[in-house]
């Protein structure tokens, strides 16, 4: 195994975590008086702009397609497609190891280590202050997540009902209510956020249980940190794909197109708090073989 940067989760994972849109405001250090070196350029604000009822950016760095740029409003919107029933309260299989099964948060931390601060109601865990993690690390794997956004429904776009999956701590399956509700493609329920749709929009409204089932391939880094190969993901959102297998463009983040830092093989899965209670349920993973035979 290669030890060199098994440092670097932990630093790419606090970076990571600030996948989010204007409603996150993180504070800032209070600065002490000190000698004024150099003015630094201001810093680019980009202009929130809407088309068709859609809010995003068109300021905003380009897409590799040379067609769309990140959380671009015109992008085409996923078809929506009703789901039928799929894999809500599936069973885990024999060998899953069930990360959260409505008894306990015992699996899970904040991103700092620390008791995590969701609540547990009734056999749910509701997103609260902060993301967390798993305390197991994992590579490629299969993950079941069950979510439920909230009723009644308020914010628009990115306000409503938004939570991510967070494979690795750092590449995000967005989380969100797209039920009648518009936002930038690149950044609606079961896309990589920032960086590619949903093939399909199959929402269930609000206060319905809906399901993610995920297939991950980690990244691959050569010796000096090198992109070997990206990280693939196919999801399925209520049965319906979404994600197939789809390459990853990088750490995802508010405004950027995806940035790889060199990492280890393995990371945690997190969970996204992003000002909206968003109640999880039945999350269980299977660590997935590594195959080499064509
Ligand atoms: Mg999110």
């Amino acid at each position: 195994m290669n030890t060199k940067f098994l440092w670097l989760p932990v630093l790419a994972s606090v970076l990571a975590g600030s996948g989010c849109c204007t409603s996150c405001k993180l504070p800032v250090a209070s600065a002490k008086a000190a000698p004024v070196v150099a003015t630094p350029a201001p810093a680019r604000k980009n202009v929130e702009v809407m088309v068709d009822g859609v809010s995003g950016f068109q300021d905003t760095v380009l897409q590799p397609d040379g067609k769309w740029h990140v959380h671009d409003p015109a992008r085409p919107q996923p078809p929506i497609v009703s789901p039928g029933n799929f894999s809500q309260l599936a069973a885990p299989p024999s060998d899953a190891i069930v990360l959260f099964d409505g008894k306990d948060l015992s699996h899970w931390t904040d991103r700092n280590g620390n008791p995590p601060p969701w609540k547990l109601n009734d056999g749910v865990m509701v997103s609260a202050r902060q993301d967390i993690q798993t305390k197991e690390q994992f590579g490629d794997l299969q993950l079941h997540v069950e979510f439920r956004e909230p009723t009644l429904a308020t914010g628009e776009g990115q306000g409503r009902g938004n939570s991510g999956v967070f494979l690795m701590g750092r590449y995000e399956i967005q989380v969100l209510d797209c039920y009648d509700n518009k936002t930038y493609a690149d950044g609606a329920t079961a896309g990589v956020y920032g960086q590619h749709p949903p093939l399909a929009n199959a929402c269930l409204p609000p206060g319905e249980w809906q399901s993610y089932d995920i297939i991950f391939n980690v990244p691959h880094f050569g010796p000096a940190g090198e992109l070997l190969s990206p990280g693939y993901v196919t999801v399925l959102h209520n049965g319906v794909v979404a994600q197939n297998h789809q390459a990853i463009r990088g750490a995802t983040g508010w405004k950027s197109p995806g940035q790889y830092t060199p990492h280890g093989p393995t990371g945690p899965i997190a969970l996204q708090f992003h000002n909206n209670p968003v109640a999880f349920r039945n999350i269980w993973v299977r660590p997935v073989p590594v195959v080499d035979d064509p």
